[in-house]
């Protein structure tokens, strides 16, 4: 693989090759004080994505994979797992930003899709496998049954299938969408990836853990009150997992708070572990809601938000449920 990929990707196990052709032996090697800037640099990228300020590659290939080797190390052994979300969607942002000029090389769409290719939703059986997505024309096309397995994740009525174009067997997916269907793959990659490695670190690591932990709160666990439906719960136990609910659940939840009378300041706390948080704006968003209605019953199901128990009965509006 081009080693210009491999200073824009730097997850891939390619570096881990590449680096062995530049003699580079891991930890032994760092505790050389040349390696100094490449801790510097991995800060800087943790840095930048708690601020959501943006990373900049720069042309040498080794300092870009070690500095993003350290990064990880030091996100993990930071234990903080809004850090750790943070991390992975911002790195997964970066991604997104290379590919638009890069999505049309196959080896390096084939090698990035491979990572997410082993993903499989919860309630189904069917493995992705998504080595041969082609270009064609404008579009990329994937099989159905891939695709309906990948968008099991995405509630937003752009994702359903009966709103895609679909031809013999084929999703047919504008580049922006697949780059941003890319970019969900890696995240998870990335994710998995960032939470499955807990090696113990060399203490020349200590003072950026440390640092690094300092950087960004971690999770606090959004209050649930027992009056809220069924809906409601699962969009703030998404929250509470660190995970981004999309917009519209964003929308769904925030006017049915707004419309229990709980004020914009509060609204917007329980906003505070998703992993895009950005206080400003979140309040901003929130305050534009005050005065809507909340959601009904059937708007919230064609969403495919509702989880209706028994304790829902008949209700039209969340707002109607009793405990
Ligand atoms: S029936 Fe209404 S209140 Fe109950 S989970 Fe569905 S949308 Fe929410």
């Amino acid at each position: 693989m081009k080693s210009d990929y491999l200073r824009k990707y730097n997850f891939l196990d390619e570096c881990k090759d590449y680096l062995r052709t530049i003699d580079f032996n891991g930890f032994e090697d760092l505790e050389d004080s040349k390696y100094d800037h490449m801790f510097k640099r991995a800060m800087d990228r943790i840095r930048s994505a708690v601020d959501n300020n943006m990373y900049q590659h720069s042309d040498n290939v080794s300092y870009e994979i070690i500095s993003f080797m350290i990064a990880v190390k030091v996100i993990q052994a930071t234990g903080n797992k809004r850090l750790l979300k943070r991390f992975v969607l911002y790195e997964s942002m970066v991604v997104e930003q290379s590919l638009q000029s890069d999505i049309d090389d196959k080896s390096i769409r084939n090698t990035l899709l491979k990572k997410f290719s082993d993903f499989r939703s919860v309630d189904s059986t069917h493995q992705v496998n998504l080595d041969n997505v082609e270009k064609d024309g404008s579009e990329y096309k994937v099989t159905v049954a891939d695709y309906v397995t990948m968008m099991n994740q995405f509630n937003e009525p752009e994702w359903r299938l009966v709103n895609q174009k679909v031809d013999q067997g084929f999703v047919f997916i504008k580049k922006n969408k697949f780059i941003r269907l890319m970019r969900m793959g890696i995240m998870k990659y990335l994710e998995k990836m960032i939470s499955s490695n807990t090696l113990k670190l060399p203490s020349m690591f200590d003072e950026y853990v440390v640092t690094a932990r300092g950087l960004l709160e971690d999770f606090a666990v959004v209050p649930m009150s027992k009056t809220y439906p069924p809906c409601m719960t699962s969009i703030i136990d998404q929250i509470n997992r660190g995970e981004n609910p999309n917009n519209i659940s964003r929308v769904v939840l925030t006017t049915y708070l707004l419309n229990r009378g709980i004020s914009v300041e509060d609204v917007a706390e329980t906003f505070n572990n998703t992993p895009d948080h950005d206080s400003k704006k979140t309040q901003y968003y929130i305050s534009k809601l005050v005065g809507y209605k909340s959601y009904g019953c059937s708007k919230i199901e064609s969403y495919g938000l509702c989880h209706r128990n028994e304790k829902c009965g008949n209700i039209k509006n969340p707002m109607h449920f009793k405990d």
